[in-house]
Formats: structure tokens, sequence, C-alpha cells
């Protein structure tokens, strides 16, 4: 696997780089200076390979749509990480992080969470690691993910609810933040998408690659080669779209799709597509694209998707769309809606809201006959039961 170019300072082209506060400085250093070592180790490979096998399920399958495919008029192949423990591509992240820190020799674990599939991913991790594990999570969210948050629980994490800003996503990730930089010397964060400073993003994609390196040995069984013509994701902050692309990337033939949330619009001022509306700025430690005013305030965003409510997104992201190396889809709550109920009429399969605006792109790309696509479904549709059954009984 090559990888995907940064320079020294983690900056692709213009956007990444590690903009921190003087405190963290030592923690990501620390990082910057061993995650790679580590985590191309044999030592570590063994123990995530074999976690992720025997513990998540993976390989995941590769599976043909054959009756979504008829629709689009081109074979579609779903890339199942809906099928892995805890139900969505988190856990490949949170288990390479917490082997990462103990390797660093950290004991205690925190996270940001919106929607709470991280927390529960990184919650999860911490049971089997025997780890102390603090999440932290906008109010908003905790009373809207009630179930997520018992599961923390149960796995006997600590809920922190964060009261400022409004109480969200990018909320609970300052506070996070916050409680790094009063315990740098014994606590890891654990960053659930390829967001945050350098070497975060990095880091990320290279843990969630395993998604297109299955890829590219399924797809040689079944089609007889290792590249599709497409490969489509949805972006929050990237981390199961970057997965999904990173063996493919220097490959120009390989036409990738990258689905943003819309949510009522673009231009409704109820948005979450950040590659459109954002401009270059900083956040969350990174230089990238961000939703901001006129004045540099970050702007609130909004899905209807919580995963994907979230004004920044990852450096490689912006950069893979301002050198047009691929094309960006706002798809809007009600697309992302109707092609979650699609894909469970077509296939019997409930897609993740956050999949669905994936899933949202299929009838705007035009495929010509004959072509392959692999569709990542980044995670499984129980936890937005109430959405679907209140959107089936307005219609
Ligand atoms: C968190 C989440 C996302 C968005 O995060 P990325 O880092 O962009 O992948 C997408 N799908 C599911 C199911 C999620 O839980």
């Amino acid at each position: 696997m090559k990888p995907y170019p940064i320079d020294s300072d983690g900056f692709y082209g213009e956007f990444g780089g590690a903009y921190i506060p003087e405190i963290l400085y030592g923690c990501v250093e620390q990082l910057r200076n061993n995650y790679l070592s580590i985590i191309e180790s044999d030592d570590f490979r063994q123990e995530f390979d074999s976690l992720l096998r025997d513990y998540v399920g993976r390989p995941s399958p590769l599976y043909l749509a054959r009756r979504l495919s008829e629709r689009y008029g081109c074979r579609i192949y779903l890339k199942r990480e809906d099928l892995n423990h805890t139900g969505a591509h988190k856990i490949n992240n949170t288990i390479g992080q917490i082997l990462l820190a103990r390797r660093l020799g950290k004991k205690r674990i925190i996270a940001e969470t919106g929607a709470g599939q991280h927390g529960v991913a990184t919650a999860t991790v911490c049971a089997l690691m025997n780890m102390e594990c603090v999440v932290y999570m906008g109010k908003t969210d905790v009373e809207r993910q009630h179930i997520n948050v018992q599961k923390m629980q149960m796995l006997g994490a600590t809920v922190r609810p964060v009261t400022s800003g409004n109480m969200t996503l990018k909320d609970a990730t300052n506070e996070a933040i916050r409680d790094w930089c009063c315990h740098p010397a014994d606590t890891h964060y654990i960053i659930g998408s390829t967001v945050g400073p350098h070497p975060y993003p990095d880091m990320v994609a290279r843990l969630q690659s395993v998604i297109g390196e299955e890829i590219k040995k399924q797809l040689a069984e079944k089609e007889g080669r290792e590249n599709p013509d497409y490969l489509i994701a949805c972006v929050g902050g990237g981390s199961n779209a970057a997965g999904t692309i990173y063996p493919y990337l220097d490959d120009d033939r390989i036409k990738i799709v990258l689905a943003e949330a819309g949510g009522k619009g673009v231009n409704s001022g109820m948005s979450a597509a950040t590659i459109q509306l954002g401009k270059t700025g900083i956040i969350h430690g990174s230089r990238t694209l961000v939703m901001q005013n006129e004045d540099g305030q970050i702007e609130e965003p909004y899905s209807i998707s919580a995963g994907l409510d979230y004004p920044g997104i990852g450096p490689i992201h912006a950069h893979l769309a301002s050198t047009g190396r691929a094309r960006i889809l706002a798809v809007d709550d009600d697309e992302a809606l109707q092609a979650a109920f699609e894909l469970t009429r077509l296939e019997g399969i409930i897609p993740a809201l956050e999949s669905a605006h994936a899933l949202g792109a299929l009838p705007k790309i035009g495929f010509r006959p004959g072509e392959v696509a692999v569709l990542t479904v980044s995670g499984r549709g129980d936890k937005d039961m109430n959405t679907y059954i209140d959107y089936y009984h307005q219609k």
C-alpha cells in the first residue's frame, strides 16, 4: 500500500498540519514520532489483524446487490461495514488506536462522540483492554441518542454531557481537547475520524484502509479485476471514505464519488455540505475547509444524520476536492431517506442514515452499462429507526 502523499508537517497540499496549544505539543509530537513505526510493526499487525478477524468479524462481505444494480444499470457491490461488531466502521479505528495507546504507555482514554457510534466503539475497546474511558458528548446528543449513552455506561465508560455551544459534536470535541490539555501525559485521545491535528488524519486513514484492501482482494475474486470503475462513500469527517479509497488513490482510472450531507438543501442555510460551503480555516487542530461566517466564526451545521453533522472535513478530502481527484455530491435529507427505503425494499438491508447519503448519490452519477461500482455501507440503521418510522408515517 502506497501512503497518500503528505509532507513531514502533515500537509496535503495547503490542508492539514497541527495547530495545537503549547501544552499538547509533547503528546502530539510523541504520537507523530511513533505512530508509523508502531502501526507498521509485526507485533502490532498481528494483534490488530487477529482482533479485526475474531472480534470485529472481518473481512466484511463484499455483496453484489443485484436488484439495486438493475435499477441503476450497472454492477453495484456493497462493502458491508454495517455487519461489523458495534454496527459500523468506527471499530476498526478504535481497535487500532487503543493498541497504539497501550504501546505508548497510556493509562486513560478519552473520546468525543456525536450520535454515539464512536463513543460506543471506544467504550467497547476500553472494556476489552480494561482501560479507563471518558466520553464527551453534547447534551443535545445525550438526550436524542439515549440508547447509545446507556450502552457506553453499561460498557463501563463515563459519559460527560457538554453544555457549551449548541451542545453537539463540535462542542464535545472542544471539551475532549480541553481534557487532553489537563492530562497530556497519561491520556490518549481517540479521535473518531480523519480530522484533528497531524498525525490523526493519516493515522485514522491507515487504520481504516483495511476496508479498501479487502475490496481489492474481494473484487479480484468476484470480477477478475481488483479495480472498480467507481468508489462511493459518505463523508462526515471522512474516515469510512478514506479507508475505502486509500489503496486506490494514485490510480486515476478509479472514479471517486464522495457524498456530503446537503441537509435541507446546500443553499437553504441548513446544511452540512462543508466541501461546497466551507472556506479555508482552522478547526480542531487542522487547516481545512470549515463552514464559517464572514468573521471566521464557525457556523452551526445541520443534517438529519448526526454522524455527518460536522462543520469541518478531513484535510485529505479537502485536498481531493480541490485537486479534482474526487467528485463531491451533496445529498439532501429527503434524498437520503428515499435511498434508505430503496435499499431496504430492494435488498433487505436497512442502512445507517449516514450510509444512506452515499446511496442517495447513485441517481446522480450516470453509470454506463457494465460499469462496476463499490459503495461502502458504513453502518446499520438500528440507531436511526425513529427517524425512519417518522418518515414512513409522513408519506
Ligand atoms: C460516524 C459515522 C459516519 C461518518 O464518519 P466518517 O468519519 O465520515 O466515516 C458515517 N457512517 C456511520 C455509520 C457512522 O457511524
